[in-house]
């Protein structure tokens, strides 16, 4: 799962990406409301956690913006202020849930669960393809009586390949939703990474692999 977080207290924000790191999302903070849009209109996020006080643009006008341009990711609202206005004011605009600070770290964590539930992500627990199984609690590759634990890079770039089985997964897309928007990885780390999923795939005794197209990207394929 891949958050946004968007808070102007350095602090807070600071905060929060770690508690997501911590849980094992990936997560990009921004400081402010301008940045907070550009990043959000990318449309590679599962949750965006949205502060409504910010600097150059606030949390509802990024709200509206962003429904406005047809991009549906959920956004939980923070408000500082318990008022009821706000909260209205939060939802009208098109934002799914709000939560008035300060709040806990479990309470932040159930209703980002939530949200992603409501899009349809995450109920999945495990993705299938030919004699291979993902299981995505537990970050296991199985094929077979044999399973191995995959790291955080190889799960996240071998969940997207078997999500899209039937097509090439190009590597500028791999680099988005697997190091982030602005990330300065390149084409050689996932390669990388792709060289440690296939070596994975090989002690599981699977026979799927990993096609190459090249400069393009990645498929799945099985070997009979
Ligand atoms: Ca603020």
């Amino acid at each position: 799962m891949r958050v946004l977080i968007v808070e102007d207290e350095r602090r807070i924000a600071d905060a929060l990406g770690r508690m997501m790191k911590d849980n094992k999302y990936s997560c990009d903070v921004v400081y402010d409301g301008l940045d907070g849009y550009l990043y959000a209109e990318s449309d590679i996020y599962d949750v965006i956690v949205l502060d409504i006080m910010l600097p150059k643009m606030s949390g509802i006008e990024i709200v509206k913006k962003l429904r406005a341009n047809k991009i549906k990711t959920p956004v939980l609202l923070l408000t500082a202020r318990d008022s009821v206005q706000d909260k209205v004011t939060g939802l009208d605009s098109g934002a799914d849930d709000y939560l008035t600070k300060p709040f806990t770290k479990e309470e932040l964590l159930a209703r980002i669960r939530a949200l992603a539930r409501r899009q349809g992500e995450v109920i999945i627990d495990e993705l299938t393809f030919s004699d291979i199984t993902l299981n995505l609690s537990n970050y296991t590759l199985v094929c077979g009586d044999k399973s191995v634990h995959l790291g955080f890079k190889e799960f996240e770039i071998l969940k997207l390949l078997m999500a899209n089985p039937k097509i090439v997964v190009q590597k500028e897309d791999i680099i988005t939703k697997v190091w982030g928007y602005d990330s300065e990885a390149e084409d050689n780390n996932v390669e990388v990474y792709i060289s440690f999923i296939r070596k994975k795939l090989a002690f599981v005794g699977s026979k799927v692999g990993i096609g190459t197209v090249r400069k393009i990207g990645y498929h799945l394929e099985e070997s009979s």
